[in-house]
């Protein structure tokens, strides 16, 4: 009967998770998903408690303690994180979930051996598969962190034999798991596993640098996923399997969905070796040198007064700058005067996915004024005034001309081809992938360099003023 209850729960479960990320698919739908999916873990942890029984009731204390000090930390960390840090955030989390996955794996093994059981195949392989997955994304997630949090350069890091390397750890920690398998008894082979499995983590998210950092976090948290639902294999629990493969499954869809916007191979992330090699010779001199415009509130309040179409693009700079309350005012204040004001994101700009869209909807920003990338690009030879806020990286022409740059071939915001370019933002300095950015030194580019707010709070100033 309590069998039944469990299942009962977890089926529950599983329907509120499903219904979760379809909610999350919209930013109109994303708090009450969240809500959704807060209530189907919830159902998911009394469950398993239940599962436990009688018998589990001594370890009820232990578990309940883990939980409080865990979530006493995790309510600490979301309560005091800065908005711009939650990409590094977010990473740490996926990292934490191999973690869970690769000793909750383990210690099922040890188990295992303690009670003098044989482990099945499906037991075996379940641990070496969590174990493996797990320790990539444990590390590989450090590293991604490391590099959002800019303790090491956003550049790819790469050596000789990098390729050759990465390929022998996966094939090595694959051989190992066979052996595993194969023998279940010799537990010290899982320590070897998680072993070659975490080098492969640091070594294969290294060379992926510059831009393309977007894709690395999507994949690894798919891994996460799919890290949970190997261990959910490993004690033959059916909760851990469909909400580890729910991550999984939305994860690599957001991996192809990052893929498709950095025009990148999926192969090429799985295959650790994202973007060209060589990285760009253009220098920052040879692009700017006498050719950057910078104007004044007034002057950039004139040529607004002229607009009919504006559009509003922002970059990881908004975040910074927190910004996104002042352009909401700065679009009103237009939209008064009978100026169309659209709003156009491109998918990777900031530092996670639908990083713009929530800063956006925070300022209550209508959802149907934002435009993605393939439905505004058409409409910018038809743009009077593009306002740039602290995007750099997604608007930069060098991905359409310089195919040496690191982030060649990477589809942009054709903002160049608007009649006038503004950004704002407060130095010549690059953006995440470290190149120039010619936009700045175009004829028709105008630069403010100020904290994106600021900028915003003193155009919308100038543009009161009566003429
Ligand atoms: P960029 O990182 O290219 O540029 C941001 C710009 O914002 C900088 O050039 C900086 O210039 C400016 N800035 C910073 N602070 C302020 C401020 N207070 N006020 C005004 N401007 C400011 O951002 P983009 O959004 O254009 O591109 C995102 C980049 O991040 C891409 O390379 C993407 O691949 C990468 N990335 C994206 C992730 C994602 O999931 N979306 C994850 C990881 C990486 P200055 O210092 O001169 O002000």
């Amino acid at each position: 009967m309590r069998l039944v209850f469990v299942n009962l729960g977890y089926l529950a479960a599983s329907v509120l998770f499903i219904l979760t990320f379809k909610g999350l698919s919209h930013p109109r739908t994303a708090v009450r998903a969240n809500l959704l999916g807060s209530i189907g873990m919830l159902i998911a942890v009394v469950a398993t408690f239940l599962l436990l029984g009688g018998e589990g009731a001594a370890g009820y204390g232990v578990i309940l303690g883990g939980m409080a000090v865990g979530g006493g930390i995790g309510a600490l960390l979301a309560l005091r994180i800065r908005m711009t840090a939650m990409p590094q955030m977010v990473a740490l989390l996926n990292g934490f979930g191999g973690a869970a996955s690769v000793l909750v794996a383990g210690a099922a093994l040890l188990e295992a051996l303690a009670l003098g059981q044989v482990p099945s195949a499906q037991f075996t392989v379940a641990t070496a598969a969590a174990g493996i997955i797990g320790a990539v994304t444990f590390f590989g997630s450090l590293v991604a962190f490391a590099k959002l949090e800019e303790l090491i350069g956003g550049r790819p890091v790469l050596f000789p034999g990098q390729r050759g390397l990465n390929g022998g750890l996966l094939l090595g920690a694959l051989g190992l798991g066979g052996w595993l398998v194969a023998t279940p008894e010799t537990a010290w082979l899982y320590a070897v596993i998680v072993a070659a499995a975490a080098v492969l983590g640091v070594t294969g998210v290294l060379p992926i640098g510059g831009a393309d950092m977007p894709v690395v976090i999507t994949l690894l948290n798919s891994y996460s996923g799919l890290a949970a639902c190997a261990t959910g294999f490993v004690l033959d629990n059916n909760m851990l399997i469909v909400a580890g493969s729910l991550v999984g499954a939305s994860g690599i869809i957001l991996t192809q969905i990052m893929c498709r916007a950095m025009n990148r191979p999926i192969t090429n992330v799985l295959f650790g070796g994202v973007g060209p090699e060589v990285v760009t010779g253009t220098a920052a001199a040879d692009v700017y040198a006498g050719k950057v415009k910078a104007a004044s509130a007034e002057e950039i309040a004139m040529v607004l007064e002229a607009a009919r179409r504006v559009v509003i693009v922002p970059g990881y700079g908004l975040a910074v700058a927190q910004a996104q309350h002042a352009v909401r005012d700065l679009a009103s204040l237009l939209e008064a005067r009978g100026v169309e004001v659209d709003f156009g994101i491109h998918p990777v700009a900031g530092r996670m996915p639908g990083h713009m869209n929530v800063l956006l909807a925070e300022a209550d920003i209508p959802y149907e004024k934002v435009k993605e990338m393939d439905v505004v690009n058409p409409s910018f030879a038809q743009t009077d005034v593009v306002i740039v806020i602290g995007a750099n990286d997604v608007v930069n022409p060098l991905a359409r001309t310089d195919p040496t740059s690191p982030i060649a071939g990477m589809p942009i915001l054709d903002v160049d081809k608007a009649r006038t370019v503004i950004v704002i933002k407060r130095s010549l300095s690059p953006g995440f992938a470290g190149i120039p950015n010619p936009l700045f030194a175009a004829d028709n580019t105008l630069m403010y360099f100020a904290d994106g707010k600021q900028a915003v709070l003193d155009l919308i100033g100038a543009a009161r003023q009566p003429a």
